[in-house]
């Protein structure tokens, strides 16, 4: 049984590391992987004498599966949380801490606003729920139109905007409800009856739980795991450049027939290897959306005063070019240990590929300037690592939910084909672990 995985990242890896699992020994399983090294946006570089995420540096800790995979790897140990300090908003050319219970930033009600956002603007929020809504079942729309109709702009651009450029390196204005907030698009399903009223019924309980964890050595230490125990094929600068339909299975350039595939690499590219295959899938996934953005990792002195946070989040229209700071020695202890401070500055956003040409010295000029002006503190770095990321994150806009159930229906009809990725039911690591695997079980379904 000949098995093919295109797309050496996080998703690729995993459905490569479960269809051995699945399959055992007999299985010939090879990993085709465009780049020189796999990981995708996954990327752990070396900075002040130790390993440092360039590219995601943490995941949701409430979700189950990158622990579960840690331990099923024997990697326990490399699971490390955070110190638990809170991070701050940059808005109105001040900081402030980011509001506390909100759904991805929309607040449940004006409390925790006060200080970010003008005073029409809380008494706005606080009236919401006396202003009747207007929704329709199924509707879908960017989450800027849904938050500033009910809350107003200064709570889309000062508290969302913040939160949904970190993941998405979107913001509210290119990202959908049913997509990026699904608990909340069933509470306005089911008929809630103010904004106020569907944030606070999908709440989860306040909890002391850590909201994150990370890698203790990052997340190379995973991909090489994974990457052993699927004891697969992986080649590296090996693009897949078609795929085709035998009547036996599947054939691929360069490596020819198999008898199953997944396609793990980004939407556009899975768009294009599915053109002749699966034409309506095909466009759905061609019209998933990238956005693009750059990490520069600055190392600096240990004396150097940086607020106790875990980070700096800045909102929109402030007029710095960074739109977020990691103060990652003081939002993980183990970073903390090595001695020295360690900062993440994030640059880029959708529709402003702007940062991704700049010098290296443009880059590190522009984090040192903004990390100075949002902590007050003089910045002096001793060392730095940059990385750009083109196209690195999926944007899942408005309508996005029906593109991907249409895509996954398409593959779904071809025994033997099944798709992973960023751009399908989430962009955070674990939505790629969870997709990777269920790609793995769909492929092997064929086979055993
Ligand atoms: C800067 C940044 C920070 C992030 N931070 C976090 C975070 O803190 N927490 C979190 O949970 N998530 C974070 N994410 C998101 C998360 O890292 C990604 O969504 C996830 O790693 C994507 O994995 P993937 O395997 O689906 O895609 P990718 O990593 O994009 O992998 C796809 C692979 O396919 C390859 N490929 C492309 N074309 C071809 C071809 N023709 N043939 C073969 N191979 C091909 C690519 O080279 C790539 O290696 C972050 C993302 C970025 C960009």
């Amino acid at each position: 049984m000949r098995i093919a995985v295109a797309g050496g990242g996080i998703s690729g890896l995993v459905a490569a590391f479960r269809l051995r699992g699945l399959i055992g020994a007999q299985a010939r399983i090879t990993v085709l992987e465009a780049s020189p090294r796999t990981g995708g946006v996954l990327y752990t570089g070396e900075l002040a004498g130790g390993p440092v995420d360039l590219g995601a540096e943490a995941f949701v800790g409430r979700r189950p599966e990158v622990p579960a995979l840690l331990d099923e790897l024997g990697l326990a140990e490399q699971l490390v949380t955070p110190s638990g300090l809170r991070p701050l908003v940059w808005a109105g050319g001040r900081s402030q801490p980011l509001p506390e219970r909100t759904l991805m930033g929309i607040p449940s009600g004006p409390e925790s606003l006060a200080g970010l956002v003008d005073a029409d603007t809380l008494e706005w929020v606080r009236t919401e729920p006396e202003r009747p809504l207007e929704w329709a079942a199924g509707a879908d729309i960017d989450v800027f139109s849904l938050v500033a109709a009910r809350f107003g702009e200064q709570v889309a651009e000062r508290s969302v905007d913040p939160l949904l450029g970190g993941v998405y390196a979107g913001s509210s204005r290119s990202i959908g409800v049913r997509a990026a907030l699904p608990a909340l698009a069933a509470a306005l399903d089911r008929g809630a009856a103010s904004l106020t009223a569907a944030v606070t019924s999908v709440l989860p309980p306040p909890s002391t739980a850590p909201v994150f964890g990370g890698l203790r050595d990052g997340y190379r230490v995973l991909l090489d795991a994974l990457a052993a125990r699927a004891e697969a094929d992986i080649r590296t600068g090996a693009a897949v450049r078609s795929l085709a339909r035998t009547e036996r299975g599947w054939v691929l350039d360069p490596i020819g027939e198999v008898d199953a595939v997944v396609l793990a690499t980004p939407a556009p590219v899975t768009a294009r290897l599915l053109a002749a295959v699966a034409p309506e899938a095909s466009a759905a996934a061609r019209a998933v959306e990238l956005s693009s953005s750059v990490v520069v990792a600055l190392a600096l002195p240990g004396d150097t005063a940086l607020p106790e946070n875990s980070g700096v989040l800045i909102a929109t229209g402030e007029g710095l070019r960074a739109k977020a700071f990691t103060l990652s020695s003081r939002k993980w202890p183990h970073l903390a240990a090595r001695g020295g401070a360690l900062v993440r500055a994030s640059f880029g956003r959708f529709g402003d590929p702007g940062p991704l040409s700049w010098t290296d010295h443009e880059l590190v000029t522009a984090a040192v300037e903004d990390l100075r002006t949002v902590t007050g503190v003089a910045i002096a770095p001793d060392g730095f690592a940059v990385q750009r990321w083109p196209g690195g994150l999926a944007q899942y806009a408005p309508g996005h939910t029906e593109r991907i159930a249409e895509l996954e229906s398409g593959v779904a009809r071809l025994p033997g084909l099944a798709v992973a990725g960023a751009y399908l039911h989430g962009v955070g690591v674990p939505a790629c672990v969870a997709a990777g695997t269920a790609a793995a079980e769909r492929a092997a379904a064929v086979l055993v």
